[in-house]
This record gives structure tokens, C-alpha cells and sequence, in this order.
């Protein structure tokens, strides 16, 4: 494995964005992953776990330690379980389930980034999250430096959270292959209100995984939200902010925010007593609405949730128009929002 210096991170980012990696190295297996640990170890640096870069904002300054980026692949299928090494790509699996008439991952099409980002955020979209089909995740663990094998329960999965990304174990584990259990000649998955919409006007009363597929990547298109070069709005990380829970008891005073009726307030419930926003209407109702620009940072003009680069931004100017936001919302609402993507620096 070669360790290589003063690496641009920006090419390996969805938001094309960030400094140099002091050191930078890709783990093609799980001996290159321990060899890269030591490699930190022995020269005291920070590691920083790399998939695809797609739920990253690095900073200008870029990372003053070791970026290790896993390029493990491989993937098996052993009748409805689906087990992939961390390094694939995470919609060609999408594809590969669907294709073999495994239900369970169909809504999440499109989503960029590798295996092994899935479960650190619980990638969810459309109705499904990885958290209803992981089984196992393999990983290293740096405290212990042993390899282990963590159930769906050992993973502490919720909203775009697991253990991997809060509290006490966050970056502790590199992960090295995630197992999915899925469903075989199982139902496609439609109960999301924008899936629902689109294959009523269609008359399509119970369409297969692969019809799903192809509506969520239509949709995905629709709002800019997929990677691809046709898309001018591509340079972001998916959604910026996480949709809020709030008090119920908090709606009225929301409402008389915006000087809006209650029943105009959009939200779905969140457990007793609590609701989720969603983050796109607190934006509008701030001000933000799409294609608001700041310098070189702007807000998608196809979907208000995503902040994107418009073309030579910086860190620092996504970072800004980041701040206004919450600083808005905050002013507005009463409500700080939460970043979705990891701040690397
Ligand atoms: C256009 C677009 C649309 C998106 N839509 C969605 C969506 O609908 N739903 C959703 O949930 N997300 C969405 N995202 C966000 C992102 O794609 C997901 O969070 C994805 O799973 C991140 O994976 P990654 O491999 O790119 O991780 P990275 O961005 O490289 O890393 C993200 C975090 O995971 C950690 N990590 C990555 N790989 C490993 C590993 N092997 N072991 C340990 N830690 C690791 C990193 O250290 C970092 O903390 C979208 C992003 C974009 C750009």
C-alpha cells in the first residue's frame, strides 16, 4: 500500500471541495486497513475514513493527518442475503438487488457513495433506511484493534444516526463489509407520499422493484439530487440539513412565526408527544428559497435542502451560507438545524 503526501481532496468529494490530506492512502484489504492504523499510530496523526465523499464538507485547510479511502470490493449473494465489502459502489448494489428480485434497497436508488457509508448515517430515502435490512457489519475496531462483526442492535441505528457517527464510538470503527437481509419476491416498497403520487398518475397499482427503481432515480433527476454530469446542480452532499424534531406544544408558536394557520405548518409524527419538520419549509419560510446564492455557494435551485458549489466555492463560503441559515432559522423559529454532512478538518 502506498502513502502518499499533500494529497487534493477535492476530487474525491461530491461538493468538489477541500484542501490537501497530509498523508493519503486506499486500503484494498482488510490487511491494508491495519497496515494504515499502525501508520498513524506509530506517527501519532488523526485518521479520517474516506468512501465516496458524498456526505463531506472539507475544509480549505484540508486534513493535517492521514485519509485512508476504502476500495474493498467484492460482493456475494447467498439466496436473499446480500454481504458487499465497503469499498463498492452503493447504487450498482442497489441495482444488483433489484435486478435480482431482492426487495429492500429499492428505494434507496441513486444514492451516491459507497457500501460502507450506508450505515454510519442510516442512509435512508423514500420510505426505507438501511437500518430494516443491515444484518452485520464487519469492522475494524480501533480501541480494541480486533476485527468484529456488530449486529443490526450493537449499531444504535436511528435517524440518519448510528453509533458510528455519535457519541462515544464515533470513528471508532472502519468498516469492512455490510451484510443486508433482504426479501426475496417481496413487495416493492411504495409508501412515500412523492412514489405514491407518481405511480397513481401512472395507474400503476402495484408496480415491481425495478419499476420503483426507475421512478425513485426520475424523481432523484427531478430535484438535482443525483451525481451526474447532465446535472448542473450535482456539486453538493445530497440534503445539507437534518429534518428537526420539535414539541408539538411548539407548533402554535411556529405557525405565528410565519403568520401562518397551524394546519399550514407541514409535519409528520415523531414519537408522543413530538413532530418532524421538514427542514425545506423552515428554509423557504427564512428566505432561503431555491437558487438564493451566496457568493459561490448557493441553494440548489431544484431542492431547497441541498446547498451546492456553483462553481469554484470554497469551504469557507459553503460554511457561510451554512451559518445564515442558522442563524435565520434560528432568529425565526427557535429552531437550531443540524448539518447533515461531516465536516472534515
Ligand atoms: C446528490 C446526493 C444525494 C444524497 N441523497 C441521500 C439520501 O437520499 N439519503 C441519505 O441518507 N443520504 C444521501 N446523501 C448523502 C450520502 O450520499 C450518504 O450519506 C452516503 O451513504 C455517504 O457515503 P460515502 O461513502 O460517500 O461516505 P463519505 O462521505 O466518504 O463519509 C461520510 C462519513 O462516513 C464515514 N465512513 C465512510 N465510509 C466508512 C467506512 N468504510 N468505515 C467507517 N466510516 C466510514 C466517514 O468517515 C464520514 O464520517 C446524498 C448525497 C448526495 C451528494
Amino acid at each position: 500500500m502506498e502513502f502518499r503526501q499533500h494529497v487534493s481532496l477535492a476530487p474525491f468529494t461530491t461538493f468538489e471541495i477541500g484542501g490537501p490530506a497530509r498523508w493519503f492512502a486506499e486500503a484494498a484489504t482488510e490487511a491494508d486497513v491495519e497496515a494504515a492504523v499502525d501508520f498513524a499510530a506509530e506517527r501519532k496523526l488523526r485518521l479520517f475514513v474516506l468512501g465516496g465523499g458524498s456526505n463531506l464538507l472539507v475544509s480549505d485547510a484540508g486534513f493535517d493527518g492521514l485519509v485512508l479511502r476504502i476500495a474493498l470490493r467484492g460482493v456475494q449473494v447467498d439466496g436473499a442475503v446480500l454481504s458487499a465489502a465497503a469499498g463498492e459502489d452503493w447504487d450498482a448494489l442497489v441495482a444488483r438487488s433489484v435486478d435480482a428480485g431482492l426487495g429492500g434497497l429499492e428505494c434507496l436508488s441513486g444514492i451516491p457513495g459507497t457500501v460502507g457509508g450506508t450505515p454510519v448515517q442510516n442512509v435512508g430515502a423514500y420510505g426505507q433506511e438501511v437500518s430494516r435490512t443491515i444484518c452485520t457489519v464487519r469492522a475494524f475496531d480501533r480501541t480494541s484493534g480486533k476485527w468484529v462483526d456488530l449486529s443490526n442492535a450493537d449499531c444504535g441505528f436511528a435517524y440518519r444516526r448510528s453509533r458510528f457517527n455519535q457519541g462515544a464510538d464515533r470513528d471508532r470503527f472502519i468498516v469492512s463489509r455490510v451484510t443486508y437481509a433482504l426479501g426475496q419476491n417481496a413487495p416493492a416498497a411504495v409508501t412515500y407520499a412523492d412514489l405514491k403520487h407518481y405511480f397513481k398518475n401512472r395507474g400503476a397499482a402495484e408496480p415491481c422493484l425495478q419499476q420503483v427503481r426507475a421512478a425513485v432515480l426520475e424523481i432523484r433527476l427531478g430535484k438535482g439530487m443525483v451525481v451526474s454530469p447532465q446535472n448542473p446542480e450535482r456539486r453538493s452532499a445530497g440534503s445539507f440539513f437534518k429534518n428537526p424534531v420539535v414539541a408539538s406544544s411548539e407548533l402554535p408558536r411556529i405557525a405565528a412565526a410565519v403568520d401562518v394557520p397551524e394546519a399550514e405548518v407541514p409535519r409528520y409524527p415523531a414519537g408522543t408527544a413530538a413532530v418532524k419538520l421538514p427542514a425545506a419549509w423552515l428554509l423557504e419560510r427564512a428566505g432561503f428559497i431555491k437558487g438564493y446564492r451566496l457568493g459561490a455557494a448557493a441553494v440548489s435551485s431544484r431542492h431547497t435542502l441541498a446547498l451546492t458549489n456553483q462553481g469554484g466555492a470554497t469551504a469557507s463560503d459553503i460554511a457561510a451560507l451554512r451559518d445564515a441559515i442558522q442563524a435565520r432559522v434560528r432568529q425565526l423559529f427557535g429552531i437550531s438545524l443540524e448539518p447533515e454532512p461531516v465536516w472534515v478538518a
